[in-house]
């Protein structure tokens, strides 16, 4: 968990290559379920154009369906972000008799935040992300890794940002608390590169 663009779908696809653990992030869901002109899809995207968390029940069920077909372990990536989810995730997982190892929370500054979710960019092929700027010159660029279109998430913008981040703060901290009350929770400073917070959560992992 962590806020917005704190790379959590940069770790959990890093996770899910070193430790062979299959990764599924709610928000990836809900831009393949839009983009597949679904119910769902159409009913999450005005809310996630916005910056705003969709439903609770909605997101839930996804994440149930998704649950039913693992047999080994799996990173949850944006998923839960809001106390009754957790409540309700923890009910599935204690159903299924495979409760949660760890909690991650990436810690970076707000700064930090602002300046990745303005200047990144996602291949449409191969779904990398990457800094304009760093690793690309431009959005019209195309893909270093696969040469694919790259193209900037429709709610990386400064008014849904803002949005994002007041979600955050009063729906997704709590959090922090509810999985320090069980001792679940690993705080890792995420605000550096990629390799060098993975090194970190690599590091709490092999504990
Ligand atoms: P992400 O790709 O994790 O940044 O998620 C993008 C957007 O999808 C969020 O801003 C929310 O609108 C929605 N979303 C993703 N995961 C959840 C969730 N667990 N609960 C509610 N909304 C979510």
């Amino acid at each position: 968990m962590g806020p917005p663009a704190s790379g959590k779908g940069t770790q959990a696809e890093m996770i899910s290559t070193r430790f062979d653990l299959e990764a599924v992030s709610t928000g990836a869901m809900l831009r393949r379920e839009q983009e597949a002109g679904t119910e769902i899809g159409q009913a999450a995207s005005e809310l996630t154009r916005k910056g705003e968390l969709v439903p609770d029940a909605m997101i839930t069920e996804l994440v149930k369906i998704w649950l039913a077909e693992k047999e080994g372990g799996f990173v949850l990536d944006g998923y839960p972000r809001t106390v009754p989810q957790a409540e309700a995730l923890e009910a599935l997982l204690a159903e299924n008799g495979t409760p949660l190892d760890t909690v991650i929370f990436f810690d970076v500054p707000f700064e930090v935040i602002s300046d990745r979710i303005l200047n990144r960019v996602g291949c449409t092929a191969c779904g990398r992300i990457f800094k304009i700027g760093l690793q690309v010159q431009s959005e019209e660029a195309v893909c270093p890794a696969c040469g694919g279109e790259l193209i900037r998430r429709a709610d990386d913008t400064v008014e849904a940002l803002k949005r994002r981040m007041e979600e955050y703060q009063a729906k997704t901290a709590p959090l922090i608390a509810f999985y320090e009350q069980r001792g679940l929770l690993q705080r890792i400073a995420a605000g550096g590169q990629p390799e060098e917070v993975f090194g970190k959560v690599a590091d709490h992992l092999e504990r």
